[in-house]
């Protein structure tokens, strides 16, 4: 057989996806696979867009953990700067620590952990698949369980430490490390 490029060059191989027979410099080996120059190009273009929708992947949940890293900061300093506003209103101001650590540390803690909660006992409950239940307690039953446990469990598992922990985790994905 003689290369596809050139006639007077004898083939040494045959490109794996197309077939044609190549010459030593028409033909290469990617990973085992022999190529010929048109299906490299292909194989390498296809390459890039996967890396490409990959990189923007990973970009989108950067993004979103950036914005939840911005939110959880925001929502600490307006914590507790509602909380020494309000306890500056009062005579009496021994309640201020209490409220500094609720609306700067347990709020912030709450927006973090709740969520986290929420999908592990989503992922639960679907994982058991226990969704259709039609009956006014059934309902009422489900709104305890999907509501009510997620953010209470949440907001404790939030202000046990699971809020900074999900606040480094998110500065850790915010900066690529995932
Ligand atoms: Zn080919
Ligand atoms: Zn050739």
């Amino acid at each position: 057989m003689k290369c596809f490029n050139h006639p007077n060059a004898d083939a040494v191989g045959t490109c794996s996806q197309c077939g044609k027979g190549g010459c030593r410099d028409c033909i290469e080996d990617v990973g085992g696979a022999l190529l010929c120059e048109n299906c490299l190009n292909l194989h390498r273009q296809a390459h890039q867009e996967e890396e490409q929708s990959i990189a923007a992947d990973r970009r989108v949940i950067m993004n979103r953990s950036k914005r939840i890293i911005a939110f959880t900061v925001i929502l600490a300093i307006g914590g507790i700067i509602g909380a020494f506003s309000i306890a500056s209103g009062q005579p009496n101001q021994s309640g201020v620590g209490i409220m500094v650590f609720g609306l700067g540390y347990c709020l912030p803690c709450m927006y973090l952990g709740v969520p986290k909660v929420w999908g592990m006992w989503r992922g639960f409950w679907k994982k058991i698949g226990c969704f259709l239940w039609a009956t006014p307690i059934g309902w009422l039953i489900l709104f305890v369980l999907f509501f009510y446990i997620p953010l209470v469990g949440g907001a404790v598992y939030g202000g046990l430490g699971g809020g900074i922990y999900e606040f480094v985790r998110h500065l850790r994905i915010a900066r690529g490390k995932f």
